[in-house]
């Protein structure tokens, strides 16, 4: 599977970076994991079709997760009529908001039978021919959770926002088996406070996502420390996994 960073920033823009969003591409179809940047304005600069866009599957419901999928889910209902996509959604209020907001702005309709707004629980949420997505709880908040994808024998898993300090021990032990990436903020604890989970990780590639500005220096001073790759990424960086 290829993942696109589209955003990396913290919980606030940067003048480099929009917030958390990571596009992935199997076989041709189009996944979001989390929408905090413009996903709809992306697409088109990268010449995707709305239309491949399957699900769009978010952490929790803050807003640098979350705020791109109001514009999406707006103009796939009035203007990208072909298009269809589940959009997961931690919070009913959350849904009911984005559909009371495409209502309130547009003829007082909203194409359910397109537009497929589900909260997802624990476990498998999502399975086509091509991904299956399981939602993993975190204590980042009420209801937050990290994201595993697998693709045949590829698996990589978003953490999400994780517990302040990692108090809640809220790392997926999933990390201490061989999966290809893991995609890791660090805006919550430090390196410090993470490193003893790092220890235990198995993961081929870690992508540090998120992160407080100060940290990309403790980033840049793990290299040869650990047998797993390190990756900053910088906003549209592309990776095949
Ligand atoms: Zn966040
Ligand atoms: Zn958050």
């Amino acid at each position: 599977m290829k993942i696109t960073f589209i955003g990396t920033s913290h919980g606030v823009p940067t003048g480099e970076r929009f917030c958390t969003c990571m596009m992935l591409e199997s076989n041709g179809a189009l996944y979001f994991i989390d929408a905090g940047a413009p996903v709809i304005d992306f697409l088109l600069r990268k010449n995707k079709s709305v239309n491949d866009l399957r699900a769009v599957f978010t952490t929790h419901v803050h807003s640098d997760h979350t705020v791109g999928i109001v514009h999406l889910a707006d103009l796939m209902n009035w203007y990208y009529k072909k298009s269809s996509t589940e959009f997961f959604v931690t919070e009913q209020e959350h849904i009911d908001a984005t559909k009371q907001w495409i209502y309130t702005s547009g003829d007082g309709h909203v194409d359910e039978s397109r537009l497929k707004f589900k909260v997802p629980t624990a476990g498998v949420v999502y399975r086509d021919e091509n991904i299956t997505v399981e939602y993993i709880p975190t204590a980042h908040m009420k209801n937050s959770y990290a994201i595993l994808v697998t693709e045949g024998q590829k698996r990589v898993l978003f953490a999400g926002d994780l517990s302040h300090g990692l108090k809640k021990r809220d790392i997926p032990s999933v990390i201490n088996e061989p999966i290809d990436g893991f995609v890791c903020e660090l805006a919550h604890f430090t390196m410090d406070e993470l490193s003893p989970y790092l220890d235990e990780c198995r993961a081929k590639k870690i992508f540090f996502i998120h992160a407080k500005p100060a940290r990309y220096e403790d980033i840049r001073a793990m290299e040869g420390r650990y047998p797993f790759e390190v990756i900053a990424p910088d906003d549209m960086a592309e990776f095949e996994l």
